[in-house]
């Protein structure tokens, strides 16, 4: 067996199809007429554009109008005047042939974005690859290797894909998909997942194990690959493909059904989301709104800060495909692990305790909060949005920033522009401050949200990403557990609506406790809310009653999560 990550749900089994990766000899051609060179250059990016748009158009049929983004963004490179340009100056000035040219210009653009440190960067590597070899191709009037007629079974292995190939894949067709290179963020484990084939990534060596034929297992759960496996062995795995599938289904039987336990409370299922284009999925998996749009990600990946507008037009875009569901957007959470280059931010010694959030947000109110809380206020006018604030640690902070926000009311009322005048303010409980004024800050807002990433590290003095201190890092803890329950208890005394945002939401083993707590609203990723809903209507409130009390009294986090992963055996 061998191993890699686990980049797409689910078991494929099938016949391997090797793909080798093309190879171009490019010799350094003397250019006998550097003009009639150039034109050549632009026919081939006019034939490798046309090809993209085309496999954009045939993507977005199949995995969705966001997977197809990968594709627009090799448009825009194909269309980037500094990349054209230096490889028509390197045609001209050192009279070579275009096809060398494309190659010196493009992989040096890839090696300096795969040594950066930013993943998503590194991804740009793998773009410049791709659209690199498309028009070597056209160059050479080479057609692309047809993945849309590969034998029903086939498990293709390869030493990456790129975006360009992947799209081309016929999903009924192909069982599963093996690399020897990618993580589970790179664009081709993004498309498998959308396309919903299994796939193991980041296997070393498995392109010279496997020939064209051979038997293969993928259990993209477990990041597990077999070749050559005995019956036996196949027979097992067939036997858990089918397990799935079947689990699968019963979960699609969830779709348009309320979340109402067995006695009858009714709490909502609400999906976290960081991109306008998010929003497919939460449609997909029936999420009953929005419970987090994480707004920083609108910031991340690029060189400048989107506008008033151009975040108005995402703010407005969520709203509208969530048909007034409620859309609870969280204002800017930079700072802390979330750095965004651009903007010029000191490194803090200790970031989780520094310039974060709403700090950072009300001290640069003119650049950054004001044109963010006018798009939002704008998007208001065409759906249900919510104003969420985060990282809240005092009462001055939440009257800082409601104070802007009527402002800001009052200058959209001057220009006359629309916007929903009974907007609800809402914050993040999730430092251990907050949570202690708790009863206090329910009477100033519209809304709780118990964000348990950062109230689990902010309770336990623990930072989140630190490995050597992870143990400490459990919602499970008591100190955890008894914050999130008297948080749930201020805001239902006070009569606000209480959720939660944070992974615990959609943790099988914390799920009945909230209930027991009086959760309004779970959030979570949207692929985890069929499970969530099943989990609940399976559930009876008054019974959990009596699970939260003996949980209660546990004083490790080790009890608390022993007991209830016993007991979630009769709910899941
Ligand atoms: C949280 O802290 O629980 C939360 C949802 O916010 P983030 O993970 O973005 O800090
Ligand atoms: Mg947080």
């Amino acid at each position: 067996m061998y191993r890699g990550t686990n980049a797409s749900a689910g078991i494929g089994i099938g016949k391997a199809v090797v793909i080798k990766e093309e190879e171009f000899i490019i010799r350094q051609d003397k250019a006998a007429d550097t003009e009639a060179e150039v034109l050549r250059f632009h026919g081939a990016l006019e034939k490798a554009g046309a090809r993209t748009r085309a496999l954009a158009a045939e993507l977005a049929a199949k995995a969705g109008e966001a997977e197809a983004e990968i594709l627009e963004g090799h448009l825009m490179l194909l269309a980037d005047p500094v990349l054209t340009g230096e490889i028509e100056i390197a045609i001209q000035e050192e009279e070579v042939c275009c096809e060398y040219a494309v190659e010196t210009v493009c992989t040096r653009y890839e090696a300096v974005f795969a040594s950066m440190d930013d993943e998503l960067m590194r991804q740009r590597a793998a773009d410049m690859k791709d659209i690199r070899i498309r028009i070597q191709q056209v160059l050479r009037g080479i057609s692309p290797v047809d993945m849309g007629s590969l034998p029903a079974g086939s498990i293709i292995v390869a030493k990456d894909l790129t975006p360009s190939m992947t799209a081309g894949i016929n999903p009924a067709h192909v069982a599963g998909i093996v690399t020897e290179l990618g993580g589970r963020t790179s664009h081709s484990a993004i498309l498998a997942r959308a396309l919903e084939i299994p796939a193991v990534v980041a296997v070393p060596g498995i392109v010279d194990l496997v020939q064209d034929g051979t038997d293969m297992v993928v259990d993209g759960n477990e990041g597990a690959v077999l070749v050559n496996p005995p019956d036996a062995e196949k027979a097992r795995y067939e036997e858990k493909r089918q397990r799935l599938l079947r689990q699968k289904k019963e979960l699609e039987s969830y779709i348009g059904r309320p979340a109402v336990t067995k006695d009858g409370v009714r709490v909502r299922l609400a999906a976290n989301i960081g991109k306008p284009e998010d929003v497919e999925k939460v449609l997909l998996y029936d999420g009953e709104g929005v419970g987090l749009f994480r707004t920083e990600f609108l910031f991340m990946d690029r060189a400048s800060m989107p506008g008033e507008e151009e975040q108005f037009q995402a703010y407005k875009k969520v709203a509208s495909a969530l048909k007034g569901k409620p859309v609870i957007i969280r204002t800017l959470d930079i700072g802390g692990d979330k750095e965004i280059p651009y903007m010029g931010i000191e490194k803090d010694e200790n970031p989780f305790l520094g310039y974060r959030a709403i700090r950072l947000c009300l001290d640069r109110k003119e650049d950054i909060y004001r044109p963010q809380l006018r798009g939002l206020l704008r998007a208001s006018a065409f759906g249900n949005i919510k104003i969420m604030l985060p990282m809240v640690t005092c009462m001055d902070e939440i009257q800082e920033a409601k104070a802007l926000i009527e402002e800001v009311k009052k200058e959209l009322d001057r220009e006359n522009i629309p916007y929903n005048r009974e907007i609800q303010v809402g914050i993040m409980v999730e430092t251990a401050a907050a949570s202690l004024m708790a009863d206090v800050f329910a009477r100033e807002v519209d809304f709780f949200s118990i964000g348990t990433n950062d109230l689990t590290q902010y309770t336990m003095a623990v930072d989140r990403g630190n490995d050597r201190v992870s143990y400490l890092y459990s919602p499970f803890n008591p100190a955890v557990l008894r914050s999130i329950r008297h948080i749930i208890s201020c805001a239902r005394e006070a009569g606000i609506k209480v959720g939660m945002c944070g992974e615990a939401a959609s943790d099988p083993m914390m799920i009945p406790l909230l209930l027991a707590f009086g959760l309004n609203e779970f959030s979570m990723s949207p692929s985890a809310i069929l499970g969530a809903r099943r989990m609940i209507t399976r559930s009876s409130v008054k019974e959990l009653l009596a699970v939260a009390d003996r949980v209660m009294g546990f004083t490790t986090a080790k009890e608390a999560e022993g007991y209830m992963r016993e007991f979630i055996k009769c709910l899941v």
